[in-house]
């Protein structure tokens, strides 16, 4: 069964901020339709601080994960502070004491980190936030991993599931969050959170798949 080496990947922080950073144009785009305007900026930011911060370091994936979540926690504003924040800090706590990481550890550290954000955020599937990219990913990886599937094969269909669930976003009308104050004109638009969320786990499990070892 290939493993996921959790010293030396904290480097896979620095390329999901890489993917945000390249975003941010994109992501500010789309929240700007229904939102304010900023989800790129405020995540570019915090990502991006988080990366210098990273830089040279050679962490383990738990130590660059606790990077990043310090970064969005103290210094981001908006929803995203303590939301990815919590994920962040939940997935690092959950891997803490795991090297090297396998399919059913990982699968783990996803659903720990919805779940905490599922409890500072309070969001349902279906209210068109990040938890809809966020949820399915977690349950195809647990479903990968239950399954035995190879965690090559796991890591993609756990990417491809974020990307389902953020373009279902698109017909959702959004009920928590600044969108919900449009009601029915949020429809037509992706969500900005589920939109980044789905870039990250899609860098998240391709930095993963890069760095499996038989
Ligand atoms: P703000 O809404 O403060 O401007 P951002 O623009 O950075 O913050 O983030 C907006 C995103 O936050 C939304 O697209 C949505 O995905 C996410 N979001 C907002 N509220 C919640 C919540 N309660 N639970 C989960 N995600 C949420
Ligand atoms: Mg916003």
């Amino acid at each position: 069964m290939a493993t996921l080496p959790n010293s030396g990947s904290g480097e896979i922080v620095r390329e999901i901020a890489a993917q945000i950073v390249a975003n941010r144009g994109y992501l500010s785009e789309i929240d700007g339709k229904i939102g304010d305007g900023d989800h790129g900026v405020n995540m570019a930011k915090g990502f991006g601080r988080a990366s210098e911060r990273l830089q040279g370091q050679d962490a383990t994936l738990a130590a660059g994960m606790a990077t990043l979540s310090d970064v969005l926690l103290s210094e981001i504003g908006g929803s995203m502070g303590p939301l990815y924040g919590m994920l962040f800090s939940e997935m690092s706590e959950a891997i803490a004491d795991a090297d090297p990481i396998d399919a059913a550890a990982f699968a783990a550290m996803l659903r720990a980190g919805a779940a905490g954000v599922a409890s500072v955020g309070a969001a349902a599937p279906g209210d068109k936030t990040m938890i809809d990219a966020l949820m399915p990913a977690v349950e195809a990886a647990e479903a990968g991993a239950a399954a035995g599937d190879p965690f090559r094969d796991m890591l993609d269909a756990t990417a491809r599931a974020a990307a389902t669930g953020r373009d279902a976003t698109v017909d959702m009308v959004a009920k928590v969050g600044r969108a919900s104050r449009l009601g029915d004109r949020s429809r037509g638009v992706p969500d900005a959170g589920a939109t980044s969320c789905a870039l990250i786990l899609r860098a998240l499990c391709d930095g993963a798949a890069a760095r499996l070892q038989d």
